[in-house]
């Protein structure tokens, strides 16, 4: 079924306990009115008739539950293909591939994900396309299209030939040849550039990551990265860059990069810059969680279990630290798929970092305005406000007091169009 792009009616809903991003703590018993897939108004219970309201508009009672803005994953993928044959990204057809994410981008949005930026995949901006004009149903996407990486830089497989990484498209060495792909990206559909600025260093088996986070290099110039973002910001897009260790982080800050990924480890002079400017890092760690969750199940090697604890530990110190600096992260997931690395759980991403020393609320709003200003829609979505759209979810509890409710969505609405409900609106009960 196609989905209306915008919906005509009025709805009210009672939030029994209402986040909306922007307070400091959670608000008791607000109506939230929805016109034309817009916040119209928020207000207080108190002194509303509620029986006017009923007749006027659809009604949804959530007195019991927990409204908040429908979550943000900052970084996620879709590669369609399963995540333990990344091989396959060479090999099976891009049709194909597609009608996988399409299923992926379908179920996130069940899950509560209402937006997502896809930080590197060829198919996503036609995945993008088809969201956007209802033939699909899935996130409000922000996409890069395919990664651009140098020559032996951070996605060039250098197990395959080189000539079969330069048909994939993601190369580009020199300014020119950024400045081109920039172009090339932005007419296939991409509304961000993602640019890889490290690599492992000469030898490791862990090309794009490095075994040892700390001794990752960068992979590109100061004037390479430089035609890159200047061509992007003529364009008024951002870009976002894979960065592990201290000096890519740097180019990063130097070249004027929007947002930076992974970002660790660095040091306390980083981190300060990073503070102060409030250049925005993504979290990435449900992605190594993941890996770590499935590394039995999946027979990773011993070499691969050890590579990916060392990467968890470092990210972890450099998360705990860079909160002390008052560092501002959105929360990303850097998931790519099933069996390992479903997108749907991007709620693993906050748990992390509120295990890590975010607390319940701050985590909340790394995950929904942050995030959404990570896609450059923060004057549209990430919070509940007046003029906002209607991206909203609903929990059975309230994650204030414990943050796995994320996971507990009952509720789903994108534009003010109901997705899902679980809940059984006569009886306020769940069905
Ligand atoms: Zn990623």
């Amino acid at each position: 079924m196609v989905t209306p792009i915008m919906d005509r009616k009025k709805t009210v809903i009672h939030a029994g306990v209402l986040i909306d991003s922007i307070a400091p703590t959670a608000i008791r018993d607000q109506l939230i009115f929805v016109e034309n897939g817009i916040i119209t108004q928020i207000s207080s219970i108190n002194g509303v008739l509620l029986e006017s309201i009923k007749s006027g508009y659809d009604f949804y009672d959530f007195s019991k539950y927990t409204v908040m803005s429908g979550l943000i994953d900052a970084h996620i993928h879709f590669f369609g293909v399963p995540s333990t044959k990344l091989d396959e990204l060479m090999t099976a057809p891009e049709a194909f591939r597609s009608l996988r994410a399409a299923r992926e981008a379908k179920e996130m949005l069940y899950a509560g994900i209402t937006a997502a930026r896809c930080c590197g995949s060829s198919i996503s901006p036609s995945l993008k396309r088809a969201i956007d004009l209802g033939i699909l149903e899935g996130p409000r996407l922000v996409v890069a299209g395919q990664f651009v990486c140098a020559s032996n830089g951070t996605w060039d497989h250098i197990k395959v030939p080189v000539q079969a990484m330069r048909e994939a498209g993601m190369l580009a060495d020199g300014p020119d040849q950024l400045r081109q792909k920039v172009r090339e990206r932005i007419r296939e559909g991409a509304g961000l550039i993602k640019i890889g600025l490290s690599v492992g260093a000469v030898g490791d088996e862990y090309h794009a990551w490095g075994d040892d986070p700390e001794k990752s290099v960068t992979s590109y110039s100061l004037d390479e990265i430089r035609a890159a973002t200047d061509e992007a910001h003529k364009n008024r897009i951002k870009v976002s860059a894979h960065c592990i260790g201290n000096e890519s982080v740097l180019n990063a800050i130097e070249t004027n990069v929007d947002t930076i990924e992974h970002g660790y480890p660095i040091d306390d002079k980083t981190r300060s810059i990073l503070a102060e400017r409030k250049i925005i890092v993504t979290s990435t760690a449900a992605q190594l969680y993941c890996h770590n969750a499935s590394a039995d199940e999946f027979s990773y090697s011993d070499g691969e279990k050890k590579l990916f604890a060392i990467h968890e530990n470092s990210m972890r110190n450099n998360f705990e630290q860079g909160l002390k600096f008052g560092i501002k992260y959105a929360l990303g997931s850097d998931l790519i798929g099933p069996p390992t690395h479903p997108q749907t759980l991007f709620y693993k991403e906050f748990e992390i970092v509120n295990n890590w020393g975010m607390s319940n609320m701050e985590a909340i709003i790394a995950g929904t305005r942050i995030s959404a200003e990570a896609l450059g829609l923060d004057d549209l979505i990430g919070s509940v406000e007046k003029g906002k759209i209607a991206d909203l979810i609903v929990l059975g509890s309230n994650p204030l007091e414990k943050i796995q409710a994320l996971k507990n969505v009952i509720f789903v609405m994108k534009s003010g169009n109901i997705v899902r409900n679980d809940v059984s609106n006569d009886k306020g009960s769940i069905k």
